[in-house]
Order: structure tokens, then C-alpha cells, then sequence
């Protein structure tokens, strides 16, 4: 079954599941919890939609692989087609904002980096995607002004501002497209602030956007 967009009210978004496109280390604060150095220019990934399920449902996690990590992250969904774009093209083409849990195989990752092997199966496994429903893109009204936070099992784990990206999302959707053409349906995950940690079967998630989407799911 193909996977649409919704929106947080509950409509159907015209928009069918594309890729998603993520920026590692676009916070300093979680470059460094994670001993990495903070990188000159974007540092990108992409996982496939195969990797998305939906953040309002329990999910699953990969078994015997090691630590699977939680990083929360301000998703952006894309309605226009972006292919070297300049901003103003970039904020055009914004229709909704979201949120998605970028979840990582950290044992696994670190092997590979380890190797000097790319990270696909750390980051792109199936599942590897929980994405919530999107709100409009005009409800929001500064996309660099956004409280991100997770709670684990009541517990505040997460609790980071878009405003300390060190790529802001109009200059990291014009670099991506000078890459990778964005094109409706696809989604931009925005990087994680600090706190990042393991999850276990049973965990439950408070996952927000302060004010503006929130969220509870579970690790089945
Ligand atoms: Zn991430």
C-alpha cells in the first residue's frame, strides 16, 4: 500500500511518499555529545520510503542490532520541485511542517564509521522512519523558532530550538537540491539537538513541536 502525506487535521495531503533527505550533526550540541566535529558544510543522507511508518502508531524496532537510537527532528514536507533552488524558491515550495524520529542503529553506525563504510544500514532500515501527520506550513509562523522536545517514559530527554541549527532550513533545502532534486512528496529531516539516547520495547514517546504539534506513540 503507497503512503500519502496527511495533515494534522486529518486531511489527506495530494502528495504521495517520496524520499526523505537528512542532515547529520545540524546542531553542535548533539555533534558534540557524540565526540564528532562539527561539519563545514551539510553533511547528508537519505533514507527511502520504505523506511517510513507513522509516528501515530506503536512501532517496532530492530531486534538484535544493537542500540536503536531516538533523535527528534523538525521534518519539513516538500509540494514543489526543487533542483538548485534559491531560498525564496526553497520557503515557496515549504507546504507543511512535522515531526519524525530519526531512528538510528548507534552500534552498528559506529562499526561502519569505524570501516569508513557508508551508514545506509544504521540509518535507512525499514522502520527507520516514524513521520507524523504535517501541520500547514502557514500555521508556523518561524520555522527558526521552534521548540523540539521528546520525553521518554515521562521523562524529558529532548528539549532543543531550531535556532541553533547550524544550517537553517532555507539555506540546507537550497544546498540539498543542488544534490538531490526535491520533489512534492518528499520530506527533509532537520537534525537533532542533544540528548539523544537508546529506546527499548515499551518505551513510551511524548514527542512536540512546542505549540504548534504533539504527538504520543510507543516502541512495541
Ligand atoms: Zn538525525
Amino acid at each position: 500500500m503507497s503512503y500519502h502525506h496527511r495533515y494534522s487535521d486529518g486531511r489527506m495531503a495530494d502528495l504521495p511518499l517520496g524520499k526523505v533527505v537528512c542532515v547529520g550533526r545540524n546542531y553542535a550540541d548533539h555533534a558534540a555529545e557524540l565526540n564528532n566535529p562539527v561539519p563545514v558544510v551539510p553533511m547528508l543522507f537519505i533514507k527511502p520510503s520504505t523506511a517510513v511508518v507513522p509516528l501515530e502508531e506503536p512501532f517496532a524496532i530492530p531486534d538484535g542490532l544493537g542500540r536503536v537510537h531516538f533523535e527528534t527532528e523538525m521534518a519539513i514536507l516538500i509540494g514543489k520541485r526543487l533542483k538548485a533552488a534559491d531560498e525564496q524558491s526553497a520557503a515557496d515550495a515549504i507546504v507543511g511542517v512535522g515531526l519524525a524520529l530519526d531512528l538510528t542503529l548507534r552500534d552498528l553506525q559506529d562499526d561502519l564509521k569505524c570501516q569508513g563504510h557508508p551508514w545506509e544500514k544504521a540509518k535507512a532500515f525499514d522502520g527507520a522512519c516514524p513521520l507524523s501527520a504535517f501541520v500547514p506550513a502557514d500555521q508556523v509562523k518561524d520555522l527558526q523558532d521552534v521548540q523540539i522536545r521528546l520525553r521518554v517514559n515521562g521523562e524529558t530527554r529532548q528539549d532543543g530550538n531550531s535556532r541553533y541549527m547550524l544550517n537553517p532550513v532555507l539555506p540546507l533545502l537550497s544546498y540539498i537540491s543542488r544534490y538531490f532534486t526535491l520533489e512534492p512528496g518528499d520530506v527533509v529531516l532537520t537534525g537533532t539537538p542533544a540528548g539523544v539516547g537508546p529506546i527499548e520495547s515499551g518505551d513510551r514517546l511524548d514527542v512536540e513541536l512546542v505549540d504548534i504539534l504533539e504527538r504520543q506513540t510507543a516502541v512495541l
